[in-house]
């Protein structure tokens, strides 16, 4: 179970309508039952339910089983496409590791307005599902131009251009540090966008095989390419 408190041998922790809903309504938990916790920040913590009601209850943190897993430095950004398809984006990328995810907007994005808080609910059920201690932050949506003006040159950019569709260029950098994937959205990136990011010394442009993989596929295969070359 996520909850957003602090967790410590003995600390007692508060659980709202809806956690206690879900714990003892359907799931079926009662009192003294035991209880695995993440926070996304403290690792994972056994806990045992002391108050189990309706509307409310609260649980205490026996000991830790899990210390916190920090993933590499990862951000995956990513152009915000049809709801499903960016809900499937966030889950993955929580999945496979990535340490923040940003959504944003290119110049060929439809979306112009997505649902952190939405996206963020996502990203705690997938680290849930996959026994996960590190949530990954989702960002706002942020302007492609903008972000890229304020860049950190030490962050290194793969950037997955589909205008390479087919060329045998493949991650070739060494060593791990700070890293961003960059997916763009259905209609790819603009050429203004392509001449700008071929221009950046910290971007290497890759392809990701030899067909135009969906925004989605791509952003899995990304991180998959990234993991084997650069994770650990
Ligand atoms: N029309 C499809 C869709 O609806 O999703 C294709 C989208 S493709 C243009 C979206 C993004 O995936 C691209 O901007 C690029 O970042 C990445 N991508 C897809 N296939 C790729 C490839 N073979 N090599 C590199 N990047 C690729």
């Amino acid at each position: 179970l996520y909850v957003d408190h602090p967790l410590s041998e003995g600390q007692t922790i508060p659980l709202d309508r809806d956690q206690s809903h879900y714990l003892f309504g359907v799931m079926r938990q009662s009192v003294g039952a035991h209880v695995a916790l993440i926070n996304g920040r403290d690792g994972e913590y056994i806990a045992q339910v002391a108050e189990a009601g309706k509307r409310a209850g609260s649980l205490v943190c026996l000991r830790q089983t899990k210390p916190l897993q920090m993933p590499p430095d990862l951000w995956l950004l990513f152009a915000p496409i049809k709801k499903a398809r960016t809900d499937f984006i966030v889950e993955k990328a929580t999945e496979m590791g990535a340490a923040r995810i940003v959504p944003v907007q290119t110049e060929y994005t439809n979306s112009e307005r997505i649902r952190q808080d939405r996206l963020q609910a996502h990203a705690v059920e997938a680290a849930e599902q996959c026994g996960g201690t590190f949530v990954p932050e989702v960002a706002e949506l942020h302007r492609l131009d903008r972000l890229l003006a304020d860049w950190d040159p030490e962050r290194q950019i793969m950037f997955c251009d589909e205008g390479l569709v087919g060329a045998a260029q493949h991650l070739s950098a060494t060593g791990g540090g700070e890293w961003a994937i960059l997916i763009g959205p259905e209609g790819g990136f603009s050429p203004t966008e392509r001449t700008r990011l071929h221009a950046l010394p910290y971007a290497h442009a890759v392809s990701l095989g030899p067909r135009i993989l969906r925004a989605d596929t791509a952003a899995v295969a990304a991180l998959t390419v990234w993991q084997q070359a650069l994770g650990d």
